[in-house]
C-alpha cells in the first residue's frame, strides 16, 4: 500500500493500517510536519478514535477545552454560551478541544513510529498507472533520483490540490469563494479567558479568536474590501485596521504564522477508481466554519482502512471496497451544503447576508442560547451534528437486513456509531478497542460454550464477549433494546453492523459470511 501525503488524513491512514497489521509506505514531499495551529478543533468523534488508539488523554492534555463562546455584534451586545460539558452523556469527550494541528500530527507521527514505520519525507509523488493487479507509481527521492514503487493500492491523501485526483480525472464539484480570509498565530493583548472562544461580527469584518497554549492566540477573519485587489496581503495590512474594523480592543503582534486563503466547498464525484482511493481534502474541501475538514478526513480513513485490510487478507471481495464511496461521499456532499450556508451568513459582504448576520442572528441566538444551555434536545442535536458523533450509515448496503427481532424505536440501529453507554462503571465503547469486529453477546455465562466455536473460527477478525444480565448491566440491556438475550456485532470502525434480540448463531453466521463475501 502506498499513502501519498502526510497531513492528518495520510497520517491517520498510516496509524490505522499499522493497527490492522497491514504494511505500507507513506511519502510526503515536505521536509517537516507543520508547526502551525492549522486545523485547530478536534471533534469528539475524532477523540473517540484517538481513544481507541490510546492517544486521547495526551491530546486533551496538550490542547485546551473551550468552556465558553462569546459572540459580539458591532463591538457591543455580547452574547455568551456556556460550552462546558455540552456533550455530556453523549460521548466520553463532551468538550470542544482546541489542539494545534502541529500537535495532532505529532501524536499520529509518534503512533506510527511506535509501530516501527516511518514517513519518507522530501519524497514527491510524480505519476502513476494502475491495472487490475496493482498500481505502479514513480516518486522523486530526496537526492533527486526517481524510484518506481509497486503497490496493491494507492491512497491519495495529497490534499485539496490532489495530483492523483486530477490524473484520475475525477471532477471536484462545487465552488471556491471569492472572499479572501486570513489566519494567524500570534501573541496578542486580548481581554479574554484562556478557555474562551470569541466570534465578532461588524459592518466591516468577521473574526474568530481562539486561545492557544503559552499565551498565544489563533485569529481568523475576513480581510478589508480594499485589500482584495492587492497581489500580496501582509500581516501589517491586516493589523493596521483590525481593531477599528472589528471594534475589538485587541493589539495583534508579529505572528509566528500568517496566511491568506480562499474557502472551498467541494467534493469529489467518486472516492474510488479501481485501486486508487481519495481521502481527506483530496476528496472534499469545506470552509473552516464548523471545523469539519480534518475531522472528516480522519473519519474517511477510519472507514476505509479496515475494509482494505479485509480485502488484502482475502477475507472480503474487492467489491466490498465500493462501500467506502457509498458510505463516505454522501457525508461530504451534505457537509458542503451546510458549511456553505453557514459560511455565507458569517462572512459574505452582500447586503442581505450582512443584515441577517447583524440583525437577525443576534435576535435568534438570544432566544436559542438559553435553550441550548438547558442541555436538552436542541443541545444534543447540535452537538451530535458538529462533533460528527451523529454520522451514521443506516441507509447503506452494509446495514441492510441486519436486524432481527423487534427493537424499541430509540435503540441503536445497524449503521449507527456504537453509542457511549456507561454500565457497571465501564464505557461500552471501551469493549471494542481492538482493531477487529466485536460480537457483544447478551446471555447467561452458561451459554459461553456456543460462542467458543464462533470465537475460534473467526479469531483473526472477530472478538466475542458475553455480558450477562444483572443489576449492573440492566441499563445497558435497556439502552440496546435487549430483553433477555441477543447480540450486537460492531465493525472495526465502531459502527453497528448487526443486531439481534434472539440468540440465533446460524443467522449471525449467515449474515457475517455474506457481509464479508
Ligand atoms: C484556516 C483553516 C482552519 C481550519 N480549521 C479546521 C479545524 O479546526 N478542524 C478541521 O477539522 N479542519 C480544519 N481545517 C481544514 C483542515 O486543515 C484540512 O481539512 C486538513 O488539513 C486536511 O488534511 P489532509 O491530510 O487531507 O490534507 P493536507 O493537510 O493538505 O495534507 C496533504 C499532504 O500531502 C502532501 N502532498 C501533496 N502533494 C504531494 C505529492 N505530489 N507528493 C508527496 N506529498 C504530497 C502535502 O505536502 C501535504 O502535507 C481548516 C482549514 C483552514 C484553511
Amino acid at each position: 500500500m502506498l499513502i501519498v501525503g502526510a497531513g492528518p488524513s495520510g497520517l491517520m491512514m498510516a496509524c490505522q493500517l499499522a493497527r490492522l497489521g497491514v504494511s505500507f509506505r507513506i511519502i510526503e514531499k515536505k521536509e517537516h510536519p507543520t508547526t502551525y495551529s492549522g486545523a485547530l478543533i478536534v471533534q469528539a468523534r475524532t477523540l473517540e478514535i484517538f481513544d481507541q488508539m490510546g492517544i486521547a488523554e495526551k491530546a486533551i492534555q496538550e490542547g485546551i477545552e473551550a468552556h465558553k463562546i462569546n459572540i459580539i455584534f458591532n463591538g457591543k451586545n455580547p452574547l455568551a454560551l456556556n460550552l462546558k460539558d455540552i456533550g455530556k452523556g453523549l460521548t466520553k469527550f463532551p468538550n470542544l478541544l482546541m489542539l494545534e494541528q502541529s500537535k495532532t500530527e505529532q501524536l499520529l507521527i509518534d503512533f506510527i513510529h511506535d509501530y516501527g514505520f516511518s514517513i519518507e519525507r522530501q519524497t514527491e509523488f510524480l505519476r502513476f498507472s494502475q491495472d487490475n493487479d496493482g498500481v505502479t507509481s514513480t516518486v522523486k527521492l530526496p537526492d533527486g533520483r526517481e524510484e518506481v514503487i509497486q503497490s496493491d493500492y494507492l491512497i491519495a491523501a495529497d490534499g485539496g490540490q490532489s495530483l492523483i485526483r486530477k490524473r484520475l480525472n475525477i471532477p471536484f464539484l462545487g465552488k471556491t469563494h471569492k472572499l479572501t480570509l486570513f489566519v494567524l498565530d500570534s501573541e496578542a493583548t486580548v481581554d479574554m479567558q484562556p478557555n474562551e472562544i470569541c466570534f465578532s461580527f461588524s459592518e466591516k469584518a468577521s473574526t474568530g479568536i481562539f486561545p492557544l497554549k503559552d499565551e498565544r492566540w489563533r485569529i481568523d477573519g475576513t480581510i478589508p474590501n480594499e485589500l482584495e485587489v492587492k497581489n500580496t496581503i501582509t500581516f501589517n495590512d491586516i493589523e493596521e485596521t483590525y481593531s477599528q474594523r472589528t471594534h475589538l480592543n485587541i493589539k495583534l503582534q508579529e505572528p509566528q504564522w500568517f496566511s491568506v486563503f480562499h474557502a472551498h466547498q467541494r467534493y469529489a464525484e467518486l472516492y474510488r477508481q479501481n485501486r486508487c482511493f481519495l481521502v481527506g481534502d483530496a476528496a472534499h474541501a469545506f470552509s473552516p466554519i464548523g471545523a469539519q475538514g480534518m475531522n472528516t478526513g480522519m473519519q474517511d480513513v477510519y472507514n476505509l482502512a479496515w475494509k482494505l485490510s479485509l480485502v488484502i487478507n482475502g477475507k472480503a471481495k474487492e467489491s466490498f471496497l465500493n462501500t467506502y464511496n457509498a458510505e463516505r461521499q454522501p457525508i461530504a456532499k451534505k457537509l458542503v451544503l451546510s458549511t456553505d450556508r453557514a459560511f455565507q451568513i458569517v462572512s459574505s459582504n452582500k447586503f442581505l447576508a450582512k443584515r441577517i448576520r447583524l440583525n437577525l442572528v443576534p435576535f435568534l441566538l438570544r432566544v436559542l442560547f438559553p435553550i441550548v444551555e438547558k442541555r436538552g434536545y436542541l443541545s444534543r442535536y447540535l452537538f451530535s451534528g458538529i462533533s460528527e458523533i451523529g454520522v451514521h450509515y443506516r441507509k447503506n448496503a452494509l446495514s441492510n437486513k441486519s436486524s432481527i427481532g423487534i427493537f424499541p424505536f430509540r435503540s441503536p440501529k445497524p449503521g449507527d456509531r456504537l453509542p457511549y453507554i456507561l454500565f457497571d462503571g465501564i464505557n461500552l465503547q471501551d469493549k471494542v478497542k481492538e482493531a477487529k469486529f466485536h460480537l457483544i453477546i447478551f446471555a447467561e455465562d452458561s451459554s459461553a460454550g456456543i460462542y467458543k466455536v464462533l470465537a475460534e473460527k473467526y479469531k483473526d477478525i472477530l472478538s466475542t464477549e458475553i455480558i450477562p444480565l444483572n443489576a449492573g448491566t440492566a441499563n445497558l440491556y435497556k439502552s440496546l433494546g435487549i430483553k433477555k438475550d441477543g447480540c450486537y456485532l460492531v465493525r472495526p470502525d465502531m459502527y453497528i453492523a448487526y443486531r439481534s434480540n434472539k440468540l440465533r448463531i446460524d443467522h449471525f453466521e449467515r449474515f457475517f459470511n455474506q457481509y464479508l463475501q
